[in-house]
């Protein structure tokens, strides 16, 4: 098999393979770093790689392969399913030696001292962790253009954003440079990039996973999920992840699922999981600002549902117009308290000037980019004792009544279908001046997280040449109910097209003349 095969695979695929014998670990390892070498100057989507710790895992990965193998056949199913796997972790999630920048020059030369519990975990499973994605500064935008670093750009098309704040982790999916990442959602910064690339995405249940070790943004929000091509590898993922963790207080002791086990390989079995269902189409999530073929894409899907069995109930949250502003008074409330530690003295940047508070302020004043800095002044201000009873109480009595229209929508129905963003993946440069253009990214995600439920993107065809994606929302704790949707919907449109379509692209991201993310074509390389 060709290098650009092996990156073609899913990640169930490679682990397939992998135990079959047709390739190895140290193979499959260096046929991504190979492509992410030739195609990310273009894409931007990676802030580091770590190649001999790569390399490292993966002739682990061969060296447990081949114990298994002299086992026997029972020794080879034992194995994680992972084993071997290359994946990509956004920049916020804190490893033992690694940096982590959190997409922050106030974060620049911060090496982790110990591992997040999800990576402890993956690494724990066998995957092979590449290294770093590229975000929106602490996961603070929707379009990975607030990264410190310079954006990433959508494989689609190269002068638009991948979405964010996970447009790294999306990107690099959609690209083949990775078959799984992981992201955080504090407000859609799973979904909404996962749909602008064109891959899937879940973010969990508030509590599913834990949060030890993850650069904190607005910790009542803020979930940690797995990025992938197809809602099965996102299963995959997901298992090694979730699960109460002592040292995450909010991660919760309710028992993880099978969820791989619960998703049919045959797409007969996968699409009869349909019948009988009930699922509600929120008609508040079709209102202005969206895109006539992002509705389009996303009306196909549910009609394509119920012809294959299920049944569409029309349900409304009526609270869903306040949702923009409760999560802009809750997300800078937290963020500005969460943020308080860059202080010039305990992490990463420090301008080293003056008394400890001239340093504090010089640290802060050049360490932090403007739109972190309008969060902190909006959640500092949200938090003030004159204004705390009329800005964060209003702010959390109206999160309780969001929840509340959920709660009720799911005495009726099963889950929940809707677009995931308002429109498909927007020019670079299109939304940076205009923070609340860019806020309204994510209007049709940031109420599952106010709602602390679990959601998921998976694509659902393109409009104007560039990926929809299709959310599925469920009640709390369902992960495998809405990935059980997720998989039947695959199942059913499996010939669809458009499925067999790459990012338009890729072939751009091949020529090394392609200027980095957002430069004019022509930049000296
Ligand atoms: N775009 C939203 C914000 O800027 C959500 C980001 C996220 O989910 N991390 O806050």
């Amino acid at each position: 098999m060709t290098d650009r095969r092996l990156t073609r695979l899913l990640a169930r695929e490679m682990a397939h393979g992998l135990r079959a014998g047709e390739f190895s670990a140290r193979e499959l390892v260096e046929a991504h770093l190979d492509l992410v070498h030739a195609t990310d100057r273009g894409l931007h989507a990676w802030l580091f790689l770590d190649e001999e710790a790569a390399r490292a895992a993966a002739d682990l990965a061969d060296a447990r392969l081949a114990d298994a193998r002299r086992e026997g056949s029972a020794a080879l199913d034992a194995l994680p399913l992972l084993l071997g796997v290359p994946l990509g972790l956004k920049d916020l999630v804190v490893t033992r030696g690694q940096t982590s920048t959190a997409g922050s020059r106030i974060l620049e030369g911060f090496v982790g001292p110990f591992d997040a519990t999800i990576a402890a975990r993956i690494r724990e499973a066998g995957a092979v962790v590449l290294g770093k994605t590229n975000m929106d500064e602490f996961a603070m935008g929707s379009s990975t253009e607030h990264s410190a670093w310079g954006p990433t750009a959508n494989p689609w098309n190269l002068g638009r954003v991948p979405g964010g704040s996970s447009g790294g982790s999306a990107a690099a999916v959609a690209a083949y440079q990775v078959p799984l990442a992981i992201g955080t959602d504090t407000g859609g910064s799973i979904r909404q990039p996962a749909a602008l690339c064109g891959v899937a995405g879940i973010k969990p249940t508030y509590g599913r996973v834990s949060r030890y070790g993850i650069v904190a943004f607005a910790s009542s929000l803020d979930q940690v999920g797995p990025l992938a091509r197809d809602a099965r590898d996102l299963a995959a993922l997901l298992q090694v992840i979730a699960g109460r963790d002592v040292r995450d207080s909010t991660s919760s002791p309710v028992p993880v699922p099978d969820y791989l086990a619960s998703l049919p390989e045959g797409d007969d079995e996968a699409a009869a999981a349909l019948r009988g269902l009930r699922l509600g189409l929120p008609r508040e999530y079709f209102g202005a600002g969206m895109e006539p073929g992002v509705e389009a894409r996303v009306r196909e899907a549910a009609a394509a549902l119920e012809s294959a069995g299920a049944e569409i109930v029309d349900v409304s949250l009526p609270h869903t117009e306040y949702g923009l502003a409760t999560y802009y008074l809750i997300a800078p409330a937290e963020a500005s308290a969460n943020l308080a530690r860059y202080d010039g003295i305990r992490f990463g940047h420090s301008s080293r000037q003056g008394d400890v508070l001239a340093n504090y302020l010089a640290t802060r004043g050049t360490g932090f980019g403007p739109e972190v800095k309008r969060r902190i002044v909006l959640g500092t201000y949200a938090l003030s004792a004159g204004y705390y009873d009329a800005y964060y109480v209003k702010a959390q009595k109206a999160r309780t009544l969001i929840k509340a229209d959920f709660d009720a929508a799911f005495e009726r129905v099963d889950a929940l279908v809707a677009p995931t963003s308002p429109t498909v993946a927007f020019p670079l440069g299109a939304r940076t001046q205009d923070p609340v253009a860019m806020y309204l990214s994510d209007t049709c995600t940031l109420p599952v997280n106010v709602a602390g439920l679990p959601g998921l993107s998976v694509p659902c065809g393109l409009s104007d040449g560039l990926p929809v994606g299709l959310q599925i929302i469920g009640p709390a704790w369902d992960e495998a109910g809405i990935l059980r949707i997720a998989r039947a919907y695959e199942a059913i449109t499996a010939d669809a097209g458009w499925r067999r379509l790459d990012p338009a692209d890729l072939p751009a991201l091949d020529d090394p003349k392609t200027p980095a993310p957002g430069l004019p074509a022509g930049t000296a390389v």
